[in-house]
């Protein structure tokens, strides 16, 4: 690694309510580190090497916190069932699509695309499930790697509750997670392992008392689903009618507090004793405003959460969600509180969350993970370089309205680098 410097408009979220825009600005990387932003370098980093991209804009990558990077090949498919029960979704495509990985050439080719859609959006770290089959799981792992992305896999856990392809047996899904969790510890680059049970519908009380300790042992996150809709809430409650919470069937096996953190997806019906666990345990909530509506047409509570203390990140929930472009989820996550300040609900009836705000989710608030998602000092040195002469118009105007316009109608056209731990992973054309 070596020092250099990225000059441009440089925009991220020091803190949730306010944008940091600089235009002319240096950005300097050292050993794959913000090492300082500077209008002018100073002596001692006078002669290193910079690219300056003129008046193009310079953010922090984002980080998907929630994604099923096994259900890339339905993405945009099966959001619009009719009369549909909870499991229709599961048996029409999620369960058949995930048994697919079991070929790993089949793995191999879909998880290429996967990560190649994800090359050209701000995307720069994941929380990501594979499926059931290990070897599918290192296959994504050692695809992220390839194309320089840093962040989390996990093999999906299910004793219980899904189709036969994807079904394991308690001692069989524990043995592969732990052998799996030998293997790659140290990670395979930057992407690293995450303990992950699908959700408790799926497995059993031994298998998820094992993870807990699988957790503990190695020393690694876990993620899950939780209180995502009230089908999935009552079926959970007739599991266990015991349960005080959803959360508890979780946090019971010490998979609330995974290292550093568990990540759990939704969270929208959770009631005032689970959100409390959530805080107790230091949880980052996995925002999915899209997936949410596609699934129960119902927005969590962000805003609560974010006045509570709760860790709160964003995720597209592909294929819940049919997008993997977190600008566009991001939006999502304004106009759900514009929603729930519509329908009057309590907290919110007079706010809604503000662009900076969303945004700040999308890049620290996920990024907690890691220390990524900011242009201050030692935050990794993830940066994506964005182009927004394609979409401007014939009007002056400001930067922040620029970085609006980028978060609302910007693409893959429009992104020109991108920048992980201080490589580069990405340029356009190349
Ligand atoms: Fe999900």
């Amino acid at each position: 690694m070596y020092t250099y410097a990225l000059k441009g408009t440089i925009a991220y979220t020091p803190e949730r309510e306010h944008f940091l825009i600089r235009e002319n600005t240096y950005l300097v990387c050292e050993n794959g580190k913000v090492a300082g932003t500077y209008d002018k370098l100073p002596p001692h980093l006078a002669g290193i090497e910079v690219h300056d991209f003129g008046n193009a804009f310079i953010i922090p990558g984002m980080c998907d916190i929630h994604v099923h990077a096994s259900q890339s090949p339905f993405q945009g498919i099966g959001q619009n069932i009719e009369n549909g029960k909870w499991n229709t979704w599961f048996d029409r495509y999620a369960f058949p699509d995930e048994a697919k990985f079991r070929d790993p050439a089949y793995a191999k080719a879909a998880y290429t695309d996967f990560v190649k859609k994800l090359q050209t959006t701000p995307t720069t770290r994941v929380c990501a499930y594979a499926t059931s089959d290990i070897e599918a799981t290192h296959i994504l792992m050692d695809i992220l790697n390839e194309y320089g992305f840093a962040g989390y896999v996990g093999n999906v856990s299910m004793d219980r509750n899904c189709n036969p392809e994807l079904l394991r047996s308690t001692e069989e899904t524990l043995h592969e997670t732990r052998i799996w969790l030998e293997k790659c510890k140290n990670g395979v680059g930057a992407v690293y392992p995450i303990i992950t049970p699908r959700y408790f519908p799926t497995c059993t009380e031994v298998s998820l008392a094992g993870l807990g300790k699988l957790a503990q042992e190695f020393q690694v996150p876990v993620q899950s689903h939780l209180s995502e809709s009230r089908d999935e809430i009552a079926w959970v409650k007739s599991i266990d009618p015991t349960l005080a919470y959803y959360a508890q069937a979780y946090e019971r096996h010490g998979l609330l507090n995974g290292i550093p953190c568990s990540i759990m997806a939704h969270c929208v019906f959770s009631s005032k004793a689970e959100q409390e666990a959530l805080k107790r345990n230091h949880v980052l909530v996995a925002h999915c405003p899209q997936s949410n509506l596609n699934s129960s047409g119902m927005t969590a509570p962000v805003l609560q959460y974010l006045d509570e203390g709760i860790e709160v990140g964003l995720g597209t929930d592909v294929g819940g969600g049919n997008t993997l472009n977190l600008f566009k989820t991001i939006f999502e996550a304004v106009l759900s509180t514009k929603i729930d300040r519509a329908n009057g609900m309590a907290e919110q009836k007079k706010r809604i969350l503000s662009l900076p705000g969303a945004f700040y989710l999308a890049t620290k608030g996920g990024g907690i993970l890691w220390k990524s998602g900011s242009f201050e000092k030692d935050y990794c040195f993830d940066a994506v370089v964005i182009d927004d002469s394609r979409i401007k118009d014939r009007n002056q105007r400001t930067v922040y309205e620029r970085l609006e316009r980028i978060i609302s109608l910007s693409d893959d056209r429009d992104i020109v680098r991108k920048y992980i731990n201080g490589r580069e992973v990405y340029r356009k054309g190349a």
